[in-house]
């Protein structure tokens, strides 16, 4: 069962109005939010990066943030997500519907979309970390903003897959700065190295999750810019995000990280976001 615009109809069976800006530009933004065991991670924080979102895009948002929460729990229990499950929601806003121009139009009425879906966390791969491909970041200067315009997202993790990695490593003139859908980190000599939120990534929840928890337990964390040479030599890496969580990268373009396998200060880190998921309260 989905949510679309008001309404609650069965998956398959959802229209789009041929002109909604979302469908015909990419105009609208959205959020990939965490279920663990029947309850929503980091709502809040997915609720402001949605408006800010929203906000960068000029789109105001008709949605009270306890709206939206009511329309989310309705959505787990339309899908028969219980306390035993983990799953993801999914909420899009779309621009709305308008005879189609490319600037915006004033009386237009934004579109939410959403629905969820029961999924395990990715255990057995944080366990082994992901072979990664190294690609030129070719998307466009807003990647602050959480669009659904994602073409270029789309393209590199697709060339990665062609190479037989699982996942993008994307740079900009060398500079190392995020992957196709995540966040990443490098190590070395015990510290941590991130590209800095500003508008050539996305200020990922987990990526601000891991940095505090790394901050708290005594890492150094530097979110600054470095280059395709550092990540290579690095000690370890490892991508965030929210369905991936700390995930380890254990080789770029076929050649091994370090030794190849997963390293300590990222198996620190994932021992580290568990006990939080435990810990933290979920809504
Ligand atoms: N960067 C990009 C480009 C992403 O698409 C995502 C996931 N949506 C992330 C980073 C990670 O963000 P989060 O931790 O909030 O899921």
């Amino acid at each position: 069962m989905l949510y679309v615009d008001g309404k609650w109809v069965e998956a398959g069976v959802a229209a789009v109005d041929p002109e909604d800006r979302g469908y015909n530009f990419g105009d609208g933004v959205y959020e990939v939010i965490r279920i663990y065991k029947g309850k929503l991670f980091q709502w809040d924080a997915h609720i402001e990066r949605m408006e800010r979102s929203a906000k960068e895009i000029q789109m105001k948002m008709p949605w009270s943030a306890q709206e939206l929460l009511d329309i989310a729990k309705q959505l787990m229990d339309k899908n028969g997500i219980t306390a035993q499950d983990d799953a993801t929601l999914y909420m899009q806003v779309s621009r709305g519907n308008s005879p189609r121009v490319h600037d915006i139009p004033g009386d237009v009425k934004p579109v939410l979309m959403g629905f969820a879906r029961k999924k395990d966390r990715p255990l057995a791969d944080q366990k082994k970390g992901l072979k990664a491909a190294l690609i030129e970041d070719i998307r466009w200067l807003r990647c602050d903003i959480k669009s659904i315009s994602l073409l270029g997202a789309v393209m590199v993790k697709q060339y990665a897959k062609d190479t037989g990695a699982q996942d993008a490593i994307l740079h900009r003139d060398g500079i190392v700065t995020e992957c196709s859908a995540a966040n990443l980190f490098a190590i070395k000599n015990g510290e941590l190295y991130t590209h800095p939120a500003n508008n050539l990534i996305l200020k990922g929840i987990t990526r601000d999750v891991v940095i505090e928890l790394a901050a708290k337990n005594g890492l150094t964390v530097h979110e600054k810019p470095f280059d395709t040479k550092f990540l290579l030599q690095a000690d370890e890496l490892f991508l965030t995000s929210t369905t991936a969580e700390v995930m380890p990268v254990i080789s770029v373009d076929g050649q091994a990280i370090a030794d190849g396998q997963v390293g300590s200060v990222t198996q620190k880190l994932q021992t580290l976001f568990e006990q939080h998921i435990e810990e933290a309260v979920l809504v």
